[in-house]
């Protein structure tokens, strides 16, 4: 039976390209009546955290995609999140190694640093040169029980080219000369992603790949360790990119790209799903309107159009208002309490409404700052006292920079980046709220600032500084 399955790395905000990937697999996976998995890849435990985690998994489940197996509804493969694998990932490490198929290599970071520079100077790709692959037994063994950090690599052809088939592509040719001898297993112990990947797509029965075409690099890669393990490879497909409608690859810095965003905007999920669907995919009919049920069951993966398709949120405004205008009214309804009334996200508004208001209609001005997409702020409120307007965007612009780098998104952080910006213009943090009351919540004064933006979350922040720039 087809076995597909979403690999999301819990590292940010759920991103729309992990609901379009999702999407595809369900969708295929259907279709063939088969299975689809849901596998959370935390390997990297510095940037993976439980939060984003249960934001993936809300977030697509919001959308209406289920998952036959995962880490919250069990399943006969488990467990679904890497992190929990170790131990396996361990023993597969060792057997390669034994197996002549992968190697240690003590080299420190001093050494890869030197050794790339030379390689970056002398225009040569860059990439490990076998320095340990020749250690031997004896001397690995010492190193190991004096407790030298090392990590371990695989080894990789030397010349030839390396042929992989792809479901959409066909076959593609990358010589190996151009594939790194890639760590496997890193100094603490725990797995790379392209071996707890292969590892796990095996374990967990998975027939075909979908993903992302960045991912394209790494085939040689996966295909060879099939091949030292005597697996068979699942097929492979890879889906063309997301893009910005400048054509660049979709990124937060020119689009809102967290599905969370989309949401609290307002946005039906059967909307999203069916622009998602029709990204780079088209009903037989052509038909721009259509439902999940309607897609899987039209589903045809050779449908798929390499062409990068552009996510354009204007697209999406203007299907959103194709499926509301067909709503009843009871659907009407129901849709818009879901998205008004939501308890999730009303809750944390509580502490900050409830001093401030005397009967619930006074609320709703002070709710408007969370409910609304733009916030049109009257351009005079942006006159400042020790600014002047340039410096005014400039300031403003830096922000949304600074922003754009914060890792996690919470008060301090917020409070932090506000801070530098203050001290590069020599001013101190409550100089520059006059500027943010506007730009985030369009009004002169209004509930704190700093909780609006850490409520509001990164998008919908960002989102407003752009406009407020505009
Ligand atoms: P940044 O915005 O900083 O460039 P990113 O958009 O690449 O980051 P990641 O955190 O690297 O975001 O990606 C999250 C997930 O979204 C990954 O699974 C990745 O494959 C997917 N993804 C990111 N960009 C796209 C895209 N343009 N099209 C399809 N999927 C994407
Ligand atoms: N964890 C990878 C990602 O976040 C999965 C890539 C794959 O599907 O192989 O995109």
């Amino acid at each position: 039976t087809v076995r597909t399955r979403i690999a999301p790395s819990p590292t940010g905000d759920p991103h729309v390209g992990t609901a379009y990937i999702a999407l595809f697999n369900q969708c295929f996976a259907r279709q063939h009546g088969g299975q689809f998995v849901l596998r959370i890849e935390d390997t990297d435990q510095v940037r993976s955290t439980p939060e984003s985690e249960q934001q993936i998994l809300d977030a697509l489940r919001w959308l209406g995609l289920d998952w036959d197996e995962g880490p919250d509804v069990g399943g006969p493969h488990g467990p679904y999140r890497q992190s929990e694998r170790s131990a396996i990932y361990q023993q597969h490490s060792e057997h390669l190694i034994e197996q002549g198929h992968a190697f240690r290599c003590f080299c420190s970071a001093e050494r890869l640093n030197s050794l790339r520079a030379e390689q970056m100077a002398n225009k040569q790709t860059p990439g490990y040169d076998g320095h340990c692959l020749h250690l031997d037994a004896a001397e690995v063994e010492r190193r190991m029980a004096a407790g030298e950090s090392h990590v371990v690599r695989m080894q990789v052809p030397g010349d030839g080219v390396c042929k992989v088939q792809d479901m959409l592509r066909g076959e593609i040719e990358i010589p190996w000369e151009q594939v790194d001898m890639q760590v496997l297993m890193k100094a603490d112990g725990l797995p790379t992603y392209h071996l707890a990947n292969v590892v796990d797509d095996h374990l967990m029965g998975i027939t075909h790949v979908l993903r992302g075409e960045e991912w394209i690099n790494s085939a040689p890669k996966h295909m060879l360790l099939y091949q030292y393990f005597g697996w068979d490879m699942p097929e492979l497909c890879h889906m063309p990119l997301l893009r910005n409608p400048d054509k660049s690859k979709l990124s937060k810095r020119k689009n809102p790209t967290s599905i969370t965003f989309y949401e609290r905007m307002g946005y039906l999920p059967q909307t999203v799903v069916n622009y998602l669907g029709r990204m780079g995919w088209s009903m037989p009919d052509e038909r721009e309107k259509f439902s999940l049920d309607e897609m899987v069951e039209h589903f045809d993966i050779q449908r798929v159009s390499l062409g990068g398709p552009i996510f354009d949120v204007e697209k999406l405004s203007w299907l959103n208002g194709q499926w509301l205008r067909e709503l009843d009214t009871e659907a009407f309804v129901r849709a818009a309490q879901a998205w008004a009334l939501n308890p999730e996200y009303l809750k944390p508004l509580v502490p900050l409404l409830q001093t401030r208001v005397e009967t619930f209609s006074d609320m709703l001005p002070l709710a408007a700052v969370f409910l609304s997409g733009k916030v049109n702020p009257d351009p005079a409120l942006f006159a400042h006292k020790k600014l002047t307007p340039d410096q005014v965007r400039e300031a403003l612009q830096l922000l949304l920079w600074k922003l754009e780098g914060l890792r996690h998104w919470d008060k301090d952080g917020i409070t932090a980046a506000i801070n530098q910006i203050a001290g590069a213009f020599e001013l101190k943090l409550r100089d520059l709220m006059p500027l943010l009351f506007p730009a985030i919540t369009g009004q002169a004064s209004s509930v704190s600032v700093l909780d609006a933006m850490a409520h509001l979350g990164p998008d919908l922040t960002r989102f407003r500084l752009r406009q407020a720039l505009e």
